[in-house]
């Protein structure tokens, strides 16, 4: 079988019931540099089966052997890390150091700790006369986003299987190369054959087929609010349980006593870094009025010197909106002091690190998610201010609050609608819960929380 056919069923890959194809482009240079099966409700309904099938054998299997399979799969996404990266920079695009980094780097940690945790976590415990069993929930319908071609795979299917639960993935249709390796990754680690399964295919028809299917117990989706919100109300009619990870509009709240050179650099590179493609980007800064003309002066040097560091977009689609953003910010009166419109270049998706000042928090890009290299930079008159603007979206993902102090920053941070906040800086830690308040989302991953998602509890008296 050549090596892009077909779809990972029942621990083999197996002809796709149709013959439709998902073309595979390097956004870099737009070349087509694969295909994968487009799959049909009717390999949906297989995979589900498989899932199915699967599901009493692992889910009695102990969790230190699942332990082990989770450790196994660490250890091959490790050795195969370079390989990883590269198809992670040929299909969206990433820069080659944070594709390995960042976009393999991050999904090794992620696969270690749930090896640890399916090893640790107390599936069984007492409480007065009762035991209380974790179960896992079942078969679960994996779908991702093309942002974090594989951390977001890993960040749903390894909790998945620490609980103890089978699944079918539908991974985005923009890059579903690394989604394959991944599925290669699971076999060589030895997960039984049924637990794991792979339909690549577009999202209303493959994805939504999952959605619906009715062997599906917990949908887990991460990508757009406005696909989310579909998949929460056609699982809703069913009570079918749902984890959300959508958009977000994070803020990056600088205080008046800050470190303001620090603060800002780090903010814009926290912007541009996957070329703004990452949903807890902090998108827009909030300077205090009286430091306010000295942060667009460092942003607007910052951001030029990222200049080619970054990589292109992931699609013409994803450059067209985000060019259109841009169009709409200049025609809402917001000043360009880096970046702008610019003429598409002969060949890919780039669109030149961007700093908009003298936003408003009523237009469009301080409202709503832009997904690309654009930082708005608002100003605020004083804290209660700076706390309405942070607070005044429907989102409420990540953040940054920077002060002269750390308990001014946390008493700040207490008091935004966000699920995670940096304080001065902060760093990435695999364990934390990350999720999202208001429209951001339903659920947490990563960690003990991100297991917990996947079970059910069931308590026997005594
Ligand atoms: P998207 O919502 O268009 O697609 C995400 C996935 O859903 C893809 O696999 C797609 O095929 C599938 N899908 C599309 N329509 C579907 C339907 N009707 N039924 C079932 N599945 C369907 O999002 P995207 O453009 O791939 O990703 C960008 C978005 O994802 C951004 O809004 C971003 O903020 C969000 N995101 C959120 C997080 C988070 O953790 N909160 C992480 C990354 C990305």
């Amino acid at each position: 079988m050549k090596p892009h056919d077909g779809l990972y069923l029942d621990g083999a890959w197996r002809p796709a019931a149709g013959r439709d194809a998902i073309e595979v482009v390097n956004p870099a240079d737009e070349q087509v540099i694969g295909q994968v099966p487009a799959g049909t409700a009717e390999d949906v309904d297989a995979a589900v089966r498989a899932a199915r099938a699967a599901l009493p054998g692992w889910s009695a299997t102990p969790p230190a052997e699942r332990a082990a399979r989770l450790a196994a799969l660490r250890d091959v996404l490790a050795a195969r890390a370079d390989e990883f990266a590269e198809t992670v920079t040929a299909e969206l695009g990433a820069p080659p150091k944070l594709a390995r980094t960042v976009h393999v780097g991050a999904p090794i940690a992620v696969a270690g700790s749930y090896a640890e945790l399916a090893a640790t976590y107390a599936f069984e415990e007492r409480i007065g006369n009762s035991a209380v069993h974790h179960e896992p929930i079942g078969v679960v319908g994996a779908i991702t986003p093309w942002n974090y071609p594989l951390h977001q795979v890993v960040a749903k299917v390894a909790p998945a299987l620490a609980a103890g639960c089978t699944l079918v993935l539908k991974p985005a249709e923009d890059t579903p190369l690394t989604a394959r390796l991944f599925a290669g990754a699971v076999h060589e680690a030895g997960v039984p054959a049924g637990v794991f399964n792979l339909v690549t295919g577009l999202g209303p028809v493959a994805g939504q087929a999952l959605v619906e299917h009715p062997g599906v117990d917990l949908v887990s989706f991460t990508g757009s609010t406005a696909v989310g919100r579909r998949i929460g109300a056609v699982a809703g009619a069913a009570v079918k349980k749902v984890a959300l990870e959508l958009g977000g509009k994070s803020a990056n709240v600088i205080l008046p006593g800050a470190d303001l050179a620090r603060a800002v650099n780090v903010g814009v590179a926290n912007v541009m870094s996957n070329s703004g493609q990452t949903c807890s980007a902090w998108t827009r800064m909030l300077v205090h009025r009286d430091r306010y003309d000295e942060a667009v002066e460092l942003a607007a040097t910052a951001a030029a010197k990222y200049g080619d560091r970054i990589g292109p977009l992931v699609s013409a689609r994803q450059r067209e909106r985000v060019t259109g953003y841009i169009e709409k910010g200049v025609a809402e009166g917001a000043r360009l002091v880096a970046g702008g419109p610019e003429a598409p270049r002969e060949r890919g998706y780039y669109v030149s690190p961007t700093v908009f000042a003298d936003v408003t928090p009523q237009m469009s890009i301080a409202q709503e998610e832009i997904f690309g290299p654009v930082l708005s930079i608002l100003r605020y008159e004083d804290e209660e201010d700076a706390l309405r603007i942070a607070n005044g979206t429907v989102y409420g993902l990540a953040g940054a609050v920077w002060a002269g102090d750390e308990a001014t920053a946390v008493a700040f941070a207490r008091r935004m609608e966000t699920g995670q906040v940096d304080i001065n800086g902060g760093r990435f830690n695999p364990l934390a819960p990350f999720g999202g308040y208001k429209q951001s989302g339903v659920g947490r991953e990563l960690g003990v929380h991100g297991l917990t998602e996947y079970l059910q509890t069931k308590s026997l008296q005594f």
